[in-house]
């Protein structure tokens, strides 16, 4: 759609990058996603040429093989693969926190050897917090590890990685009791271990069972998984950046550059939405003209681009914080908000504009109703984000009396 979600300043190298990924998408991505959606079938295709593109390695270093680019550019593509269809920006979500958390917080070993083979797109990362009994309480995560000699005895479970199947290294966050006294902060007695596996299901290293695909409402094709340590071995030089019990920061500042990214899918799943609603009632004729002509109706479209616009503004904002090297937890918190919050609203807006033909798997607009719920509840609910922002202005706007 040529006239809304428009970003100004963009310098030439950015405008170049989305032009392609948007050709891509158009091309690639929106005409066969509703019917691999509906197979739940990995987009083994589309990922390969998101490869080719360097979409992997976008926001990696150029020194370790990356295009060395900025939050806004990754956000603004993850807008455009969001709208070709969810599930993509997930598949790449998971490895770009976790390429984010190496660049950030991992030694120089740990750089050199993930880094240039994250950016080509050959090892792929998933993220791990969450577990059966806990999301956003991450200070009750009860995996544990245990030093012996070199290597620390990983046990627990997870729930919920994306790309549990599919990823070949995964930043596990457990708590690591060595080093850190009885009553110690739960937040300051976590680690963030990297853990190389096969891809696939089953045992997929020794100590270490991803047992298979949670069969999910919607954001299919991409793979949902538990995982299950029993016994699993690490060596020490895979704690993320060397030392132990810094692992709750390190995931916090993964999860936060990962609030725009959901942001950003809010905007592109919000986009399409749009661009569905307003084809079709053009389209559809009621009382003798297209339904675009009755009032209510244009009130609908007005209100969803109003979001759409509003959505868009508030993630380049928060990007463009990020990338000016100045705090963001506000603004992404902010961000993540409305725009998951506005996305729903408009996909369902879309879905009654659609009248009887929504509830059929025929059009679009059905796949993106069963997505879109799941940005409210992802990096952080709702209830979450309110939680982060009302503390962050209460630091801001603290009382001087
Ligand atoms: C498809 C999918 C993919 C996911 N991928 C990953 C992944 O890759 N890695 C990962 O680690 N996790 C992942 N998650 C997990 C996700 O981060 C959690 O589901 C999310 O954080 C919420 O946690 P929960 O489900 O345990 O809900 P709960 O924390 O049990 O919350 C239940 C409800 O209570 C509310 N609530 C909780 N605490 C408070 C409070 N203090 N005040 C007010 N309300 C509160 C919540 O907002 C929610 O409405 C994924 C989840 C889904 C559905």
């Amino acid at each position: 759609m040529a006239r809304l979600a428009q970003t100004h300043g963009l310098t030439d190298v950015q405008q170049e990058i989305l032009s392609t990924v948007r050709e891509f998408v158009d091309k690639e991505i929106i005409p066969v996603a509703t019917e691999l959606e509906h197979r739940d079938e990995y987009p083994q295709d589309i990922v390969d040429g998101l490869k080719e593109l360097g979409v992997f390695g976008l926001m990696i270093p150029e020194e370790y093989g990356g295009l060395g680019e900025s939050l806004l550019t990754y956000a603004l593509c993850v807008e455009e693969i969001a709208r070709g269809w969810m599930s993509v920006s997930g598949i790449i979500n998971t490895h770009f926190i976790v390429a984010y958390m190496l660049k950030q917080h991992g030694t120089q070993e740990q750089k050199d050897t993930f880094l240039p083979r994250m950016a080509a797109g050959e090892v792929r990362g998933a993220f791990s917090m969450s577990e059966p009994a806990l999301g956003s309480d991450v200070s009750a995560i009860t995996s544990k590890a245990v030093k012996d000699g070199d290597e620390y005895v990983l046990n627990g479970q997870k729930m919920w990685l994306t790309n549990g199947g599919t990823s070949t290294l995964v930043a596990v966050l457990v708590r690591s009791d060595e080093g850190h006294p009885e009553g110690t902060a739960p937040h300051k007695s976590m680690t963030t271990f990297l853990v190389e596996k096969e891809p696939g299901f089953g045992e997929v290293r020794p100590g270490l069972t991803i047992p298979g695909k949670i069969d999910k409402m919607g954001y299919k094709g991409v793979d949902t998984t538990e995982l299950i340590m029993d016994g699993l071995r690490i060596p020490a030089n895979r704690v993320l950046g060397g030392v132990t019990g810094r692992g709750f920061y390190q995931m916090m500042d993964g999860v936060e550059v990962g609030r725009v990214n959901v942001a950003a899918r809010g905007c592109g799943v919000a986009q399409r939405a749009f661009e569905l609603g307003v084809s079709y009632a053009q389209q559809r004729h009621t009382f003798g003209k297209p339904i675009a002509q009755h009032q209510a109706i244009q009130f609908k479209l007005a209100e969803m681009a109003t979001k759409v616009e509003a959505a868009h503004a508030m993630m380049v904002n928060a990007a463009r914080k990020k990338d000016s090297g100045e705090r963001n937890d506000l603004e992404a918190g902010m961000a993540k908000y409305l725009a998951s919050e506005y996305c729903k609203e408009v996909v369902e807006d879309a879905f009654r504009i659609h009248g009887g033909y929504g509830f059929s798997k025929e059009y679009e607009i059905e796949r993106l109703y069963r997505e879109a719920p799941m940005l409210l509840i992802g990096e952080g609910t709702a209830e979450i984000q309110k939680m982060i922002i009302g503390r962050r202005l209460l630091e801001e706007y603290r009382f001087q009396g």
